[in-house]
């Protein structure tokens, strides 16, 4: 049984929510360094493996810091997240740039910052070469349609808007070379929250096989696969974190048996996880403002879907701990809501959680990765602070919490002076 830990004691906690008003999001520098040098230490038999953390999951240039310090690199799929990157001192080949439906600035941005371009499609490669030019380097984005299955986060890769078909990824590294390009990479993402370790030995299988097969078709040689991210994290107590190890060694084994002894040795590896480094060291941590009883119970925090959007949006469970009150029994239930005018603004449905008062401190888990990051505006909902717990004990703010004046920054206040309809 994997119970849910948090890391820092109940009166640390209730001292930085007296420094810092809730809502908030906190991470945990420790664990983000844990994370990272496990998932490359279970790696270490792979000359060059380099995870690329995505920047959609956790956009913090502190948080970036972080991860580059362990060696890691950045995936990217936007303009500001090429920014955030290279702001981080994240540049050249440790930014991978896989992006999709993308506009002509962002590849020349990509191009600037000398990192590795992941073409989603067979018809960027003239849009690129139109804009940007066709880099040395460069990488391409598989989609095996029916021959995978997805999950319910991801969806089915027959689906899926993402990617070249088989067909046309051969296609593509032919046009490319006539074109100019001498290094190749290749790329797949075909799950999400994925916490069955075989699924990752399948993904680098159909890659391996995939890059042996258009080896002897075109006489491309590969430099590396990219395996993607969609490593999943435990966010029920009682669920297992995904056995590093085993992943590592099925596709060790798959590598010895398709690349190793070929021409197609060396071959480096590449991840891009988002979720595994930084979700399980990310809390929200807000305060229940009110009591409701009609036909269900309800606990109203100071928080709502715009802090954590994930439970609203695809109905994912996120542990609640309830401060102080760890060890009460979980008796009374609840459905623990936000504020906004829509009735999914819930955290949690008919959770059973110890007794609850006005005023606790509540501490939502696992919100570190696609939780801060998501957040919207809509009911003139403001966007929470995020604070970095270091591993010194100490506590500081690396985004404020957005104002008012932040909400009304976009519109011509001065302008609307003069408007009458
Ligand atoms: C979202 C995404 C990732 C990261 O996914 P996680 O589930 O956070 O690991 C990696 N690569 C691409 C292309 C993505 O879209």
């Amino acid at each position: 049984m994997i119970t849910k830990q948090l890391p820092f004691s109940e009166d640390q906690i209730r001292q930085i929510s007296e420094d810092f008003p809730t809502p908030f999001h906190i991470y945990n520098e420790n664990g983000i360094k844990g994370s990272i040098r496990s998932l490359t230490e279970s790696f270490r038999w792979s000359e060059g493996f380099r995870e690329y953390f995505a920047v959609k999951a956790a956009p913090n240039p502190y948080l970036l810091k972080i991860v580059a310090g362990q060696g890691g690199g950045a995936d990217c799929s936007s303009l500001p997240e090429l920014l955030l990157a290279q702001k981080s001192g994240i540049s050249g080949e440790k930014v991978i740039f896989s992006s999709n439906d993308t506009p002509a600035d962002e590849f020349i941005k990509a191009r600037e910052l000398g990192a590795i371009i992941n073409l989603d499609d067979i018809s960027h490669i003239p849009f690129l070469e139109k804009h940007a030019g066709i880099p040395e380097l460069i990488c391409l984005r598989y989609n095996p349609g029916p021959l995978r299955t997805g999950n319910a986060i991801i969806g089915n890769p027959s689906e899926a808007k993402y990617g070249f078909t088989r067909e046309q990824i051969h296609k593509g590294y032919r046009l490319l070379r006539e074109k100019g390009a001498r290094r190749f990479g290749l790329h797949t993402m075909v799950a999400s929250n994925e916490l069955n370790p075989q699924y990752f030995v399948d993904t680098a299988v159909m890659l391996f096989e995939l890059a042996a097969e258009i080896h002897r078709a075109e006489g491309i040689r590969f430099e590396f696969v990219n395996l993607g991210g969609g490593i999943g994290i435990p966010y029920r107590p009682g669920q297992e974190p995904v056995n590093l190890k085993t992943v590592s060694d099925g596709i060790k084994s798959a590598y010895e048996k398709i690349i190793a002894g070929t021409p197609l040795h060396p071959l480096k590896l590449q991840m891009e996880c988002g979720r595994v480094i930084t979700g399980p060291h990310g809390f929200l941590v807000s305060r229940v403002l009110h009591l409701k009883k009609t036909y269900k119970n309800y606990a109203g925090l100071d928080a709502c879907m715009a802090n954590l959007m994930r439970p609203a949006l695809y109905g994912a469970y996120h542990h609640i701990t309830i401060v102080g009150k760890e060890n009460e029994p979980a008796e009374y239930k609840y459905d623990v809501t936000g504020s906004l005018c829509e009735n999914n603004d819930k955290f949690a449905i008919d959770r059973m959680l110890p007794h609850i008062e006005e005023g606790d401190l509540v501490v939502i888990h696992d919100a570190g990765a696609h939780g801060h990051a998501m957040g919207f505006n809509y009911n003139g909902k403001l966007r929470s602070a995020e604070l970095l717990l270091r591993e010194d004990g100490s506590v500081i703010q690396i985004r404020r919490a957005e104002t008012i004046d932040d909400y009304f920054s976009t519109l011509d206040m001065a302008g609307l002076q003069n408007f009458s309809a």
